[in-house]
């Protein structure tokens, strides 16, 4: 048996004032215990891993828009923290590969949830394709309500537990040009139905107000980001009764970064260790913003603001999920998860909206986790009884920064031998890379 001890320790989330000892046998708590002895401030911490609720293992993040072996990707997520990964359409173009990866892996694997691939509408009368079509992922377009049933099924073959539908125009801000068809409000409808009616949660893509409320309308709860047109006002948070928002900061900005902004971002530790080296020098060559030359700047810019205000918005009200839309450009597997709760974090400095952030990025996301699943969700996931997977903290260092320790199913993650082995999958014939 394998035992291991931690004394002495803080776990914010069971109980901000209280220290405990915490026992670990062969992979699982077996005592989580409160000390008599009041928390003086800088002991350790312990929380439970991360977990990414919005992430796309089959898009390609990096500049030159190559996709990273899957076995590469579970251990850029393992090196940051992240135990729990919700991948948001695509999972099974990579499955095979991911599987074969954690069967020959010394390290545990984070776990993963997806919707194997999305659902999306027709090609409209103008030619304008359902989003997601431009993705080099499947998607299934529905044309009539009998087409849910083909899409429903053949994910469920592939290991799917929840449904993801498309359902944005691409428009940016009222009036900004429509890029995508959309589904019916017939289908949108029956889809919502169908899927309540079955069990099958169902998380929808939306990115303006109007289509949020259209969506929400027909019956859906779950939203892929948190709005980016407008900041939402009191009314309209008591008429999205019940839903919950993804935050996805980090996948929107790199659009909108400048060269320094890209060199400061890429110069915490984890980046080189983790991530294709090749996108340093990619991101070196910018002169200016994409925002600037797509003429999208302003709107990106304003797009930021607004969706990071009614994150903290969504967060008070305790409907914020922490995600980061990983697998578009820039925003890379694991390393972006820190960025995001930066993001989240902005300016203000107190340290309970740190607490918030850091409880809904790791119980909360885990609870979500377990609803999408399918599967009861513990009462806590530090208990007695449960898998030890958690991280250390450092309560003084930002939250950005790697945990100190990152333990999974009780095997503690060994930082150098991943960074190593990512380097040594990088160095074969193929260079780490997966051609879908
Ligand atoms: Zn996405």
């Amino acid at each position: 048996m394998t035992t291991h001890i931690y004394k002495g320790i803080a776990i914010p989330s069971l109980d901000r004032a209280t220290l405990f000892d915490v026992v670990v046998d062969d992979g699982v708590f077996t005592h989580v215990d409160a000390v008599p002895r009041p928390r003086g401030g800088g002991e350790t911490e312990l929380w439970p891993g991360y977990t990414e609720a919005h992430a796309h293992f089959a898009l390609p993040c990096n500049w030159d828009d190559s996709l990273d072996s899957p076995r590469i990707t579970a251990l850029q997520y393992l090196y940051h923290g992240v135990t729990q990964v919700v991948d948001m359409f695509g999972f099974p173009v990579i499955a095979d590969e991911w599987e074969a990866g954690r069967a020959d892996s010394p390290w545990p694997y984070p776990e993963v949830v997806h919707c194997g691939y999305a659902v999306t509408a027709m090609t409209d009368g103008a030619g304008r394709n359902g989003h997601g079509v431009e993705f080099p992922a499947p998607v299934y377009m529905l044309a009539v309500e009998s087409d849910l049933e083909i899409a429903l099924r053949a994910n469920a073959e592939r290991g799917a537990t929840f449904l993801k539908a498309m359902f944005t125009d691409g428009t940016e801000q009222p009036g900004s040009p429509v890029r995508f068809s959309r589904l019916s409000e017939r289908i949108l409808r029956f889809t919502a139905r169908m899927a309540e009616e079955r069990g099958i949660p169902a998380v929808i893509d939306c990115n303006t107000l109007e289509e949020t409320r259209f969506a929400y309308e027909c019956g859906f709860r779950l939203f892929a980001h948190s709005v980016r047109d407008t900041e939402l006002t009191e009314t309209d948070w008591k008429e999205f009764d019940g839903a919950r928002f993804v935050s996805t900061l980090a996948g929107l900005r790199p659009m909108i970064m400048s060269g320094d902004d890209f060199a400061a971002e890429y110069s915490r530790e984890g980046f080189v260790q983790t991530q294709d080296p090749h996108n340093l020098a990619f991101v070196q060559k910018i002169e200016q913003p994409f925002g600037i030359e797509y003429g999208v700047q302003e709107t990106r810019t304003a797009a930021l603001q607004d969706m990071r205000r009614n994150a903290l918005a969504a967060l008070d009200r305790g409907r914020l999920l922490v995600g980061t839309d990983s697998g578009n450009l820039g925003a890379y597997h694991g390393y972006s998860f820190l960025s995001e709760l930066e993001l989240l974090r902005g300016e203000d400095p107190t340290p309970d909206l740190a607490f918030r952030l850091r409880e809904q990025a790791t119980v909360g996301g885990r609870r979500y986790f377990d609803e999408l699943a399918g599967r009861p969700s513990p009462e806590h996931p530090i208990s007695v009884g449960q898998p030890a997977t958690f991280n250390l903290h450092d309560p003084a260092s930002p939250l950005s920064a790697l945990p100190e320790t990152t333990v999974v199913q009780g095997v503690p993650i060994d930082r150098d031998a991943i960074a190593a082995e990512i380097s040594a999958l990088r160095a074969t014939d193929t260079k780490g890379k997966v051609i879908l």
